[in-house]
């Protein structure tokens, strides 16, 4: 059997799925959201070279949804998995998208169309941009084709659209489709790729920061969707309504933390809020920033020199994170203790940035049942952790963040690993060897 299944389309499910279609090898790429992508389409530059990170992700999105050898399955789950390397039997659950992905176009006279247009929180945006019921998650999507979300359109969730519906008069294609409804399909693969990435860490969870309570504290990939270019304020940094002058970045939110039970470092928060830093600063070069942090992990190549350089653009270090934000009347502060220093502050600012690690995602009950084991972080893991693409199960592979925190180099690394062990299995079940 020389078909494989690659389930997640984030970086690394992108990398391991054109490395084997290249190969001549038919990729069955599953995607739960409307688009791959992952949460690279999230971020706006990459540390350490500041490279704009849709330029380098969006070619690779387009090569995998025009590859002949990848049939790109979106908004869709695996539901079941059963069999043996060389030969698994795999159920793929496809959710309705009730938009006729053949026949949309991606005009967008439908979203312009929809009566709920700017009114629901768009989750690529985090909520801080807006969308319609019809919807694309950010003009680079692939594939290019709009998805209806039934729990906010008023034709699928109350049964009535007061104005035709708009859309459906809108789509000169003929593409909507509210009959739509869930399909079931089973393929055969040889072998098996996970690459399901990860969650950010839930900030509610350290009440102590305010997340949620002051509309002044973001998480880190707020801010990547803030500085965005094409992204909801295109790349104003406004906080309630306000350019902020004073900015303190709080770095380990939910990583080296007991409280939480998540003793791992996630290992790319120290370099991309150096990045942020330097995007805050660069946007805003009279703004004060400081970096509260426990301590700086620059591991990768060029990351120390990238940390050097953010400090000498005037960006603070001040070591000791900052143990609360608290409001007086309207006005917002931090508190914390400066270890080098040895005293404690108490300091006015206009925004908090929470450094949100890495944690494992919910809901992998079907890779699971498979036998891939999880660790004390959750993550997965396999017989060695000197061999992190290996599941100790004949045929199923790991890459990327599923393992556990890592950059985006590091990911792409393990991505093709994976796929070179897929592929071995492949050819070896070719040959009749298995
Ligand atoms: C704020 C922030 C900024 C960052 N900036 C940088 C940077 O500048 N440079 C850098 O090197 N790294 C950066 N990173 C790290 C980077 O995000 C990761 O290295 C990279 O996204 C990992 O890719 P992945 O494919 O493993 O996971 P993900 O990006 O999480 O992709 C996983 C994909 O799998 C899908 N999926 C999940 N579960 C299922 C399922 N059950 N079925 C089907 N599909 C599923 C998801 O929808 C998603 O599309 C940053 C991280 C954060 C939080």
């Amino acid at each position: 059997m020389s078909d494989v299944l690659v389930i997640g389309g984030g970086i690394a499910g992108i990398q391991a799925s054109l490395d084997m279609a290249d190969a001549g090898f038919i990729v069955h790429l599953v995607e739960k959201e409307p688009t791959i992508g992952g949460h690279m389409a999230q971020t706006d530059k990459v540390f350490p070279t500041l490279d704009c990170s849709s330029c380098i992700l969006t070619p690779k999105m387009v090569s995998v949804g025009q590859h002949p050898n990848i049939r790109l399955y979106t908004l869709s789950e695996v539901a079941g998995i059963e069999g043996h390397a060389g030969d698994f039997t795999v159920e793929i659950l496809r959710h309705p998208r009730y938009v006729d992905e053949s026949a949309c176009t991606g005009c967008g006279a439908c979203a312009e169309a929809c009566v709920m247009k700017g009114r629901i929180e768009n989750a690529f945006d985090l909520g801080i941009g807006k969308r319609g019921a019809v919807y694309i998650a950010f003009p680079q999507a692939v594939p290019l084709k709009y998805a209806i979300d039934p729990d906010t359109c008023l034709t699928l969730s109350r049964g009535k659209c007061k104005k035709g519906p708009p859309c459906r008069l809108a789509c000169a294609a003929d593409a909507i489709n509210f009959e739509d409804t869930e399909r079931r399909l089973k393929i055969h693969v040889g072998a098996i790729v996970v690459a399901t990435g990860y969650d950010p860490f839930d900030p509610t969870l350290k009440p102590e920061y305010g997340y949620g309570k002051y509309p002044e504290v973001l998480t880190a990939l707020e801010v990547e969707r803030l500085c965005s270019a094409s992204g909801p304020t295109l790349g104003e940094i406004i906080v309630n309504g306000k350019k902020p002058k004073k900015v303190f970045f709080v770095q380990c939110v939910g990583s080296r933390d007991h409280t939480v039970g998540n003793l791992y470092c996630s290992r790319v928060c120290c370099m991309f809020t150096a990045k942020q830093a330097h995007m805050v600063k660069d946007e805003l070069p009279d703004a004060e920033v400081t970096v509260t942090y426990i301590d700086i992990r620059a591991f990768g190549k060029g990351y120390e020199e990238f940390y050097e350089r953010v400090q000498r653009e005037g960006i603070v270090y001040r070591r000791g994170v900052i143990s609360e934000v608290f409001k007086k009347g309207d006005r917002l502060y931090v508190r914390g203790e400066d270890t080098f220093l040895g005293e404690t502050y108490e300091e006015e600012t206009d925004m908090v940035v929470l450094a949100t690690g890495l944690v494992q995602r919910e809901g992998l009950d079907v890779i699971k049942r498979l036998g891939v084991k999880t660790g004390e972080d959750r993550f997965f893991t396999g017989p060695s952790p000197l061999d992190p693409v290996e599941t100790g199960i004949p045929g199923v592979f790991l890459a990327g963040c599923c393992v556990g925190p890592k950059d985006i180099p590091d990911t792409v690394v393990q991505a093709s690993g994976a796929a070179s062990r897929a592929m071995s299995v492949l050819a070896a079940t070719e040959r009749g060897d298995r």
